[in-house]
């Protein structure tokens, strides 16, 4: 048989409304806010084969014109060849290019082989331990004290989340991070594993070691980003991990597999943080858990979405599923566009805070094109 080749590439825009959330105080951050809407647009990603196969990926955005022409013709089977040929190609920006490619590409060989694409990476587990990520904090009455934060936490417990993780104020005092550690770690600290992550909102180092020693009174499960360094700096974490004792997660922001190994070897992080988006798809997600456990760390993967629960279910070294992001008064953040189990809202676990894992061929789940017909923006087409 001839090598199947990439016939066409499409791009479907759709926009999806979600109530009563705005930005915080520079626009970057999305909170709750009565009575405001936001309108982000998703993209779902098609890559045509000459075996009649489509691989999908919904997410964003869309790869550039140059990585267009460079799919057209290729062998869809071959992601190691176009991983490691767009890696050199995007080498001067972030290569978050790779992700929808390399995604719809796993999604294909998976219809083409019948099987869940977690199946193909060699199955692990069969169920899924999440956290409850929750929105930034507001000024506007939803996530607004310290007491609204350790409120919900306890609403996330009884629903039966093991784990919750809170995202601070944007442009916060520090001390009411620290008296949010302190509130949620006493009301629920006893039940659940707990995490702070302030996405590199705080200013100073010393902004991250006072937060960080309340972490280690509450015995938090993990500090993640805590400061403007940009999550980047091996040497700064290096240095908090000699000051305090709960486990620091970094390697967010740096892309791919050899920046988090460097990062890893500089003993910047005790965790280590992979993401589809950000790492090369699920071929780079999993290069980094092996990589990971070469090291007997483990790997937490940023955010929820279809490929994730594929990996997870594929890697040994893992402790939880990132849901969100979630908040108390506001209960559709997602397009409905799966089922409901697949997809990332408050309510969508079981009993013991698992979420499922898809067994359809490739990503396993059926998209509802109506709903994404009804909120169509544009369709692109490059063949
Ligand atoms: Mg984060």
């Amino acid at each position: 048989m001839a090598d199947p080749k990439i016939t066409k590439i499409e791009w479907v825009i759709f926009k999806h409304t979600i109530q009563d959330m705005g930005t915080d105080y520079n626009g970057f951050n999305q909170v709750y806010l009565k009575g405001s809407t936001l309108n982000p647009h998703y993209m779902l990603f098609r890559i045509h084969t000459s075996l009649g196969v489509v691989g999908e990926y919904l997410g964003g955005p869309a790869p550039s014109e140059g990585v267009i022409r460079y799919l057209i013709g290729k062998n869809p089977f071959e992601r190691e060849k176009i991983y490691n040929d767009l890696k050199r190609g995007l080498r001067h920006t972030d290569r978050t290019e790779i992700c929808p490619v390399d995604v719809a590409l796993w999604d294909f060989a998976g219809k083409v082989y019948n099987a869940p694409i977690h199946r193909l990476l060699g199955g692990y587990r069969k169920s899924i331990p999440a956290y409850a990520s929750t929105y930034h904090g507001d000024e506007n009455g939803g996530l607004h004290t310290p007491e609204a934060f350790a409120d919900f936490a306890a609403q996330c417990r009884d629903i039966g989340y093991p784990a919750f993780k809170i995202h601070g104020w944007g442009n916060a005092p520090i001390e009411r991070e620290v008296a949010n550690v302190h509130a949620v770690g006493k009301r629920v600290g006893d039940k659940m594993d707990l995490m702070i992550d302030p996405a590199c909102e705080y200013d100073t180092w010393a902004d991250a070691l006072k937060v960080g020693r309340a972490c280690d009174e509450q015995g938090f499960f993990w500090l993640e980003d805590p400061y403007k360094d940009g999550g980047v700096s091996m040497f700064g974490h290096k240095k908090l991990r000699e000051h305090i004792t709960t486990p620091i997660l970094q390697t967010e922001h740096i892309f791919g597999l050899e920046q988090h190994v460097d990062f890893i070897v500089n003993g910047g992080t005790d965790f280590v943080r992979a993401g589809v988006y950000e790492d090369g798809g699920i071929t780079g997600v999993m290069k980094l858990a092996h990589a990971s456990e070469g090291f007997g760390l483990d790997v937490e993967l940023h955010g929820g979405g279809l490929a994730h629960r594929h990996c997870i279910a594929a890697i040994r070294n893992t402790n939880y599923y990132e849901l969100g992001l979630v908040h108390p008064l506001v209960k559709q953040t997602k397009p409905p566009i799966y089922p409901s189990e697949y997809t990332d809202e408050l309510e969508n676990v079981d009993a013991f805070g698992h979420v499922k894992i898809p067994e359809g061929p490739g990503l396993g789940v059926e998209i509802d094109r109506d709903y994404i017909r009804a909120c169509h923006v544009h369709t692109e087409v490059r063949e």
